[in-house]
Order: structure tokens, then sequence, then C-alpha cells
């Protein structure tokens, strides 16, 4: 297979800079992509040296965001806010709303929810100056909550696809190691195990470890053990940036797919992966399932209509392998040019849309 090329940032639409002296807010909004919908994504709250780097880490994650609303198939483009936290004392609440405020001032073409450093309560304060956010208190009979089990079933359907291709085997004849038994981690294992999967399975919590002993039969490994044990599959469940120059070479499993952001290091790893034999299901294809919940409660769907979109993760991932195939380059590359197809409305493409 030939090395892959990067391919080049796509520019964003708009950013809105934010500035508040009153709240002591402070940080900027980007609108990357508004051609299947308004821009969506979280709200990021963490310290940033400086403005510009704030701006520089905003605009990257809108564009992934573009790309992963896309390929899930969903009616919206691509957005991200970030704010800097505040140094000392400050009004969290005045803050939000204030966030909040902004939100509006851009008449729908971008929808915030939570993210890295926001929760739940601050979403509440957002949406007392905005209907354009999710990530709120779940209504009876609404899709919303918890995204974590969403993931859990997109990561499963894509590990069935990813298990038929590589392995010509179905999930009840493979051992998958699940790096991270957190919100989403403990969920796959209980899928995977009532599929039949053996589990080996890492977490620094033991209480927690020792609850997927009982309940699943798991064994349990170091994070560092876990790359070399005798698995089929490795679902990286925890951290970013698992797969690196060094760890790449040392992988066992011949599929990696699971819910973690960024798996890759660099997407150098993604062309390794595909030079050892290793199928790499993309992450960001993979874990779609929670954006699909958020965007159906913000869109106003049934927990059915979540569940037929989620479904169609694995399906997606097919056609994203054909391209790979078809095009000769690994999938992380095969993915993003994907997604990039659907953004520009290019002829033939909106049949591959879920
Ligand atoms: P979480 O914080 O609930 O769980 C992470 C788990 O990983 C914790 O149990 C933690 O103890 C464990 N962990 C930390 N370091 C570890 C290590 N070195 N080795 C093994 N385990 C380690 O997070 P989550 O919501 O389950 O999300 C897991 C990953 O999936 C994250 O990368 C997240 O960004 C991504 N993701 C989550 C969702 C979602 O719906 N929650 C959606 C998309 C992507």
């Amino acid at each position: 297979m030939p090395l892959s090329q990067s391919l080049d940032p796509l520019p964003p639409r708009e950013i809105l800079r934010l500035e508040d002296a009153a709240s002591g807010l402070e940080g900027v909004i980007v609108v990357h992509s508004t051609s299947l919908g308004a821009a969506a994504g979280g709200c990021r709250f963490q310290s940033y040296p400086s403005m510009s780097e704030a701006t520089t880490d905003a605009v990257r994650l809108a564009e992934g965001m573009s790309y992963k609303n896309a390929l899930a198939g969903l009616p919206l483009g691509g957005g991200k806010a970030v704010i800097r936290a505040p140094q000392g004392a400050f009004d969290r609440p005045a803050l939000f709303r204030a966030f909040g405020r902004a939100v509006e001032s851009l008449g729908g073409r971008y929808v915030t929810a939570e993210d890295v450093g926001t929760s739940v309560e601050d979403m509440g304060h957002v949406a007392e100056a905005t209907r354009h956010v999710a990530g709120l208190t779940q209504q009876p009979g609404r899709a919303g909550g918890d995204p974590s089990p969403w993931t859990a079933r997109g990561v499963l359907g894509a590990m069935e696809v990813a298990v038929r291709r590589k392995l010509g085997a179905s999930l009840s004849d493979v051992t998958v190691g699940v790096q991270g038994l957190g919100h989403v981690g403990f969920a796959l294992c209980a899928l995977l195990h009532s599929r039949g999967a053996r589990l080996i399975v890492a977490e620094p919590r033991s209480e927690v470890a020792a609850r997927a002993v009982t309940a699943f039969d798991a064994q349990v490994v170091s994070s560092t053990a876990l790359l070399e044990a005798q698995i089929d599959v490795f679902a990286p469940c925890a951290l970013g940036a698992v797969i690196d120059a060094e760890t790449v070479h040392r992988l066992r499993a011949k599929v990696v797919c699971g819910a973690a952001n960024n798996q890759l290091a660099t997407s150098a790893q993604g062309d390794q992966l595909a030079e050892r034999g290793v199928l790499y299901a993309p992450d960001y294809l993979v874990n779609a399932g929670g954006i699909i919940n958020v965007a159906a409660e913000y869109l106003g769907w049934s927990e059915e209509e979540s569940r037929v979109r989620v479904d169609r993760i694995g399906t997606r991932l097919t056609q994203v392998l054909d391209l790979a195939d078809a095009d000769q380059v690994a999938p992380h590359l095969a993915a993003d040019r994907l997604a990039r197809s659907i953004i520009a409305g290019e002829p033939g493409v909106a049949a591959l849309a879920a």
C-alpha cells in the first residue's frame, strides 16, 4: 500500500471571538461547515496559555466535528466552542449564560453541548439564553440523556463488521481486549459478553476491574500487557494516542475498534497499521453513537430513530473499508475522504450517506 498523503485542512466558515468582561468569558466559537445543517459540536472549558492556542484548538476540533457528523449521516455541519477557564474566582452560571447569548447571536448556525470541562448543569445555564443547545436533562419519551450506552452500541456494530471482514469470524469466536472500563468500556464489555466474546481488560480502578471479572468472566491485565496479549481485537476505550510510533509494533490484535477519541498519535500510525495487516476502524466513525444521540435530542427525534441511525455505523464502516481498498489507502484516510465528499455534496456520494 502506498503511503497516504494527508489532506490539507478545510478552512472554517466563521470564527466568533467571545469576550464578556462582566462574567470573565473569553474564548471562541468556530463554525466550520454548515452545508449539511447547523454546525454542531461541544463546548470545551479548560486553561489555554493564549487566545491563539485556544483558537487553533477550536478550529482543529471543529473540522473533526464536520467529518464526524457527515460520516454519521447527520443533517448537521461541524463546529466547536472553546472557553478559556478564568484565573481565580468567577461566577460560573453567569459565564455560561453569557456564552449562551453568544450562541444565540449566531441564529442557529452553531449548536452547542457538553465537552471536556463542561456539564449538564452548565448547558442548563446556556439554555437560559438560547435554544441551540443539547445535552440537557432528558425528557420522558425523547432522545437524550447519557450518550455512553449509544456509543457502546455503535462500537459493537462496527466491531462485528470489522471482525467478519478481517477474520471471517463472528464475535463469539474472538477475544477482545478492552482498554478502560468507564462509561463506554464497561457497557461494551456487557454487550460483547452477551454475544459470547472472550474478554481481556485493563482498568486502573481495581474495584471496577473486579466487577468485570465477576460479571463477564474477564481476565485482567495491565494496560501495557494488553497490547501484547493474545487478543484478536483491541478496543481502546480510555485514552487518546494509544497507538504511537512505539506501540504500533507491539500490538498483537488484527483489528483495532474502540470508542476512544484520537487513537492514532499521528496519521503515520494509520498507515503503519495497514502495512502490518491490522484493520483499523476509524475512531470518529466507530464512536459516533454518542453524537447521534445528542443530535437526536436537538432535532427532536425519537429513541427508535436514534437506534436505527446508530445501527448504521457498521454499514458506514463497510463503505469506508471498500473505499480504502478501491483507492489503496489506509481506512483513516478513506474516512476523511468520504466525509469531505459528503460535505461537498459530490454527485453519487449522497447515495452512500446513511
Ligand atoms: P470514562 O472517563 O468514563 O472512562 C475512561 C476509563 O478509562 C476509566 O474507567 C479510567 O479509569 C480508565 N483508564 C484511564 N487510564 C487508563 C489506562 N491507562 N488504561 C486503562 N484504562 C484507563 O470515559 P468514557 O465516557 O467511557 O469514554 C471513553 C473514551 O471514549 C474517551 O476517549 C472518550 O473521549 C471517548 N468517547 C466517549 C463517548 C461517550 O459517549 N462517553 C463518545 C465518544 C467518544
